[in-house]
């Protein structure tokens, strides 16, 4: 008997390449040249990586300088939360506090815990509604508190759990209040929803290849000329000498490529996703109707759908469906594997043990409604033995 194909349903964790990018990709590889060099071959490489900057530029709406190649979206956050704490502390020593919401993922949560136990910060974690919605009173009350103090504000575009979106405009115009600078991870954001840097108004952003169809490990942190960031990497001085490290010329070409394509069919993904995320939705509450949803389903990524299933241990349905080929998440794949309810779902007012009956759907451009249809088949004898499981 043949194998059913594979219905995989966690493009938020990485989403396959598209063919655009493994062109670009593939078409580097055999090629030599670092982009340093001043040589022919270097002047090349370094051709190819400031034609993929310039095309990243034109997608989101930035200048091409104002992009920085990182290996992906944990470095790009990484280098925006300590670089800005660095470096608004270097010129003001009170600027320790961070302001950033409780619904961030761990590349941002990290190293702000990591920099109030190692570098002095005072990282305030602000409170979100019960659909994973930053509250911007909160945030404009710790603004308040005292505004000398603050380093910077980060708030992600799109929660990559929930699926929520964030009120960008609202954190960026009381920031701009108090000259304060606003970072935010728009990983999950690029190619589902509308995103224009210079419109946005934030100062810094980050992006990520392999969440829009590019390649793994690869990713770019935007950040306005006149933000001063304190590098993270030294040594060659690449990338305005804030990330050091020979760029990965290949993978800047395949992300470039993704990037530029997830953009132009944006609107069109979002609304073939919205359809399926719709149908999804209707046809487990057909098959389990206890079902709930969480989030926020007019303010959310299109390609997201999280559930709830009471009475179900997350994990155990989550293997029960891998056993029938369906792949699905607990929540941020980065963090699946601890045994803990998620960050994002305490967040939003669940106790625990809710927060550990859900599981994450997240639709791409592979998505069918054949992916649909077999989740609706299995889900329902699934449930029923992860119930029976916990009994
Ligand atoms: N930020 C968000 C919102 C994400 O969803 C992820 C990946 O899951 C990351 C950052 C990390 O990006 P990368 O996998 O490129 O390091």
């Amino acid at each position: 008997m043949k194998d059913a194909p594979t219905v995989y349903l966690d493009h938020a964790a990485t989403t396959p390449m598209t063919d655009v990018a493994i062109e670009a990709l593939t078409a580097r590889l055999r090629e030599v040249g670092n982009a340093s060099s001043l040589h022919a071959s270097g002047r090349r490489a370094r051709r190819i990586v400031e034609e993929s900057r310039e095309t990243i530029a034109q997608a989101l709406n930035c200048r091409p300088g104002e992009v920085v190649f990182t290996s992906g979206g944990t470095e790009a956050d990484n280098l925006a939360v300590k670089g800005l704490h660095w470096s608004r502390r270097a010129t003001d020593p009170r600027r320790l506090r961070f302001l950033a919401s409780a619904v961030e993922h761990h590349a941002v949560l990290d190293p702000l815990e990591w920099l109030e136990e190692h570098e002095g910060a005072a990282v305030n974690l602000l409170p979100v509604d019960s659909l994973g919605r930053l509250s911007v009173d909160a945030l404009r009350a710790a603004v308040e508190l005292e505004p000398a103090s603050v380093a910077a504000i980060t708030v992600m575009w799109a929660n990559n759990e929930v699926g929520t979106l964030q009120p960008i405009d609202e954190v960026v115009a009381l920031a701009a209040e108090h000259g304060i600078p606003v970072h935010t991870d728009a990983v999950q954001a690029i190619g589902s929803v509308p995103v224009d840097f210079a419109a946005s108004g934030v100062d810094a952003l980050s992006v990520s290849g392999h969440k829009v169809g590019g390649p793994q490990g690869v990713g770019a942190l935007v950040v306005r000329r006149e933000v001063d960031l304190t590098a993270l990497l030294h040594g060659g001085g690449q990338e305005r000498d804030v990330r050091s490290g020979t760029l990965d010329v290949p993978a800047i070409a395949g992300f470039a490529a993704a990037v530029e394509l997830a953009v132009k069919q944006q609107a069109d993904h979002a609304a073939r996703l919205t359809v399926l995320r719709d149908r999804l939705v209707v046809a487990v509450r057909r098959e389990v109707p206890d079902v709930v949803l969480n989030g926020d389903l007019d303010n959310r990524l299109p390609g997201n759908v999280h559930l709830g299933f009471p009475g179900c241990e997350g994990d155990s349905l989550l293997m029960l469906l891998d056993a029938r080929g369906i792949e699905c998440s607990t929540g941020s794949a980065c963090s699946a594997g601890v045994p803990q309810p998620s960050h994002v779902l305490l967040a939003m007012g669940r106790n625990p043990e809710d927060a550990r009956s859900s599981l994450r759907f997240s639709l791409g451009h592979t998505s069918t409604d054949a992916d649909i249809e077999a989740v609706a088949a299995a889900i329902a004898p699934c449930v029923e033995r992860a119930r029976a499981a916990r009994a």
